[in-house]
């Protein structure tokens, strides 16, 4: 079995549901959790959006939301000020340009405030079900170490690099286990290398500090 088949395969067999933990209805939750997760964990983001949907269950509820209300909401988010008036905007463009809805085309998903590529990315592969991979810092650097991308990419050439590597039907799937496993085993400061069923395409235990 070649590398490629082999990361695959693996990842499949360490995480058969593959799958985005954040909590989510629609598809504006769905982003309204995405942007909300830049620089926290999924389950602080978890922690607030029960009560944040439950009081602005629609995009027009959060039009009409006092910022300082969403704000209240959100505190315990890092950087919440700006994604409380970022996700205040979208909801005013989503209502405006996109009769309500979430769009479907990653050019409209980036013109909103405070969405980039990777937060466009999982909505495209969660919700629209496209084809797609994400590069968050997990996938970045789960990516590297495992020689699939070279140390100074950057996320877009990471991205580029794994769809070109790796089957189509594989790209959104392969995102959510490179996430959990980035998260979870081979993390930044002390992965866990000596039991990682990926140690034979590694780079990174002959060159760790
Ligand atoms: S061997 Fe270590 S650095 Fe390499 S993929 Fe496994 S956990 Fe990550």
């Amino acid at each position: 079995m070649g590398r490629i088949a082999g990361i695959l395969n693996r990842l499949e067999g360490l995480y058969p549901e593959a799958a985005t933990t954040l909590a989510h209805k629609d598809a504006f939750e769905l982003l309204v959790a995405v942007m909300l997760s830049a620089q926290t964990t999924d389950e602080s983001v978890n922690r607030v959006t029960p009560a944040l949907f439950r009081d602005f269950p629609t995009v027009e509820a959060f039009c009409d939301a006092p910022l300082a209300e969403i704000e209240k909401r959100i505190r315990s988010i890092g950087l919440y000020r700006n994604k409380a008036r970022h996700i205040k905007e979208t909801a005013r463009i989503l209502s405006t340009r996109f009769g309500g809805n979430v769009p479907a085309d990653q050019k409209d998903l980036e013109s909103l405030p405070g969405v980039g590529r990777k937060t466009a990315n999982v909505v495209l592969s969660v919700w629209f079900k496209e084809h797609r991979i994400a590069v968050d810092t997990h996938v970045a650097r789960v990516a590297k170490r495992l020689r699939l991308a070279d140390w100074e990419d950057s996320a877009l050439i990471v991205e580029k690099r794994l769809m070109a590597a790796f089957p189509e039907e594989s790209w959104s799937t392969l995102h959510h286990r490179m996430i959990h496993f980035g998260r979870y085993r081979c993390t930044a400061r002390r992965p866990e290398c000596d039991a990682c069923i990926l140690k034979e395409f590694c780079r990174y235990p002959d060159i760790r500090p």
